[in-house]
């Protein structure tokens, strides 16, 4: 069993999550809460400058240049775009990385509670999932698998992946109380989790759960000229995770004429009116209901 010796804790990859930002200046006050005997906890602001300027992202989004392919393309030299090479000199390099495991945290407008999103079936890091949701059972599992060195995430930079901790609702450039505790709570469970690995002594997870795995982005309706000319219905607001069927109020009209969901079957909403996907007129992600299978380690 290979065993983790360096771990990263990353926040405010997305400059105006602050929950994320805020916890990294805690631990670095109190870095003995985030310190185990068996590796090494170090911690990155990942996106400093577009945190002072409270915004997403200067250039580009900064959780989708992790791509091998873009971290060695030199064309690419938007300021995000070099953050993540400079990420990637110093948390991977990510053929071979230095760090075993990348715990990236965020928030989300959307009403998606504590979401733990993971992309790959690594039985560490679907064990991770598995033991954090057994000690929060309220935690939603999203899976969104990818081949490590095509994965644009900031956590593909692990050797072993890792694991991007996803909270809300809560407005972008605030912090909340409950969601910084609710994020705080999960980190340190994925510690302690890492921690058991290490030392053998993981207490007995189930083999399968029930979780979500993501299908498509959906678009807001647009005019000829890209204007958006709806919005999500009111009737799945806030309605993350529940099944969307086939003729379900889906869009409303600026004039109030509501657009039913035309695809084939049950699917399930998540990112449900997503402020920060707004710049692309991203209304939804729509994910199916799977079991999640932990193949033995
Ligand atoms: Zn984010």
């Amino acid at each position: 069993m290979a065993s983790i010796k360096h771990v990263a804790i990353t926040g405010g990859t997305h400059g105006n999550e602050l929950t994320g930002v805020h916890l990294l200046k805690h631990w670095r006050q109190k870095p003995q809460e985030v310190a185990r005997s068996s590796f090494v906890t170090e911690m990155h602001l990942a996106n400093p400058k577009a945190n002072a300027q409270n915004r997403r992202y200067i250039d580009q989004d900064l959780n989708r240049q992790f791509k091998l392919a873009d971290l060695n393309n030199h064309e690419l030299c938007g300021y995000e775009q070099n953050r993540a090479k400079s990420l990637n000199a110093l948390l991977g390099p990510k053929e071979d990385p230095r760090v075993d495991f990348v715990i990236d945290l965020h928030t989300t407008t959307a009403n998606m509670g504590m979401s733990l999103i993971f992309n790959t079936d690594d039985p560490l890091v679907v064990g991770m999932a598995f033991y954090v949701q057994q000690k929060m059972p309220h935690a939603t599992l999203f899976f969104d698998p990818a081949d490590r060195l095509e994965d644009n995430f900031l956590t593909s930079l692990g050797r072993h992946n890792g694991f991007l901790i996803e909270v809300g609702p809560i407005p972008q450039g605030l912090l909340r109380a409950d969601v910084y505790n609710e994020t705080k709570t999960a980190v340190l469970h994925c510690l302690d989790y890492l921690e058991a690995y290490n030392l053998g002594t993981v207490p007995d997870l189930p083999e399968r759960r029930e979780g979500y795995r993501f299908i498509r982005k959906v678009q807001l309706p647009e005019n000829e000229l890209g204007e958006i000319t709806a919005m999500l219905h009111p009737a799945l607001q806030d309605q993350d995770y529940q099944p969307i069927a086939p003729g379900d109020p889906f869009f409303m009209t600026l004039d109030g004429e509501t657009l039913p969901y035309d695809g084939d079957g049950v699917v399930y909403g998540a990112f449900i009116n997503e402020a920060a996907y707004y710049d692309a007129h991203v209304g939804l992600s729509l994910m199916e209901k799977i079991q999640i299978e932990r193949k033995p380690g």
